[in-house]
């Protein structure tokens, strides 16, 4: 598969920035047919995808039937571990062979995990905001 990064493409850039968390992604290699594969957390709050060689499991991978960013980012890493010299970097999280009730087992997990962070990080922000808005009174009122 022939990889190409466009600097006027978002989705190249959004590949990268995917590649960039690529020690988040867990790994594993299907038992049914031995593909390696990730799952890699979507963009949208509590959604992840299974990416490999072969495809990937988002809408934009298959409504739309472009080669999304998430495969762009799996074929870009799947390189960096290849690449000549280099150490491949244990992946944050390996299932080893797995069968497809595991990964989906697993995708529901790892789902259930982002939802938590999602709400974790809506609080903070929502924390700060609030923070900053009690801050902005007191200068005012200064
Ligand atoms: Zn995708």
């Amino acid at each position: 598969m022939t990889v190409t990064i466009d600097s006027t493409d978002p989705r190249s850039a959004k590949a990268l920035a995917l590649l960039a968390r690529a020690h988040t992604w867990t790994h594993g290699t299907r038992k049914s047919d031995g593909l390696s594969f990730a799952i890699v957390p979507g963009s949208t709050p509590g959604t992840t995808y299974m990416v490999s060689e072969l495809g990937c499991t988002c809408p934009d991978a298959n409504r739309r039937g472009v080669r999304c960013k998430h495969q762009v980012a799996y074929r870009l890493w799947t390189i960096q571990q290849n690449a000549a010299g280099s150490q491949p970097a244990a992946p944050a999280d390996d299932l080893g062979l797995c069968t497809d009730a595991e990964l989906a087992e697993t995708m529901l997990q790892i789902k259930a995990k982002h939802l938590v962070r999602d709400a974790e990080l809506a609080e903070r922000a929502a924390y700060k905001a609030r923070l900053r808005a009690e801050l902005g009174l007191v200068e005012e009122a200064a």
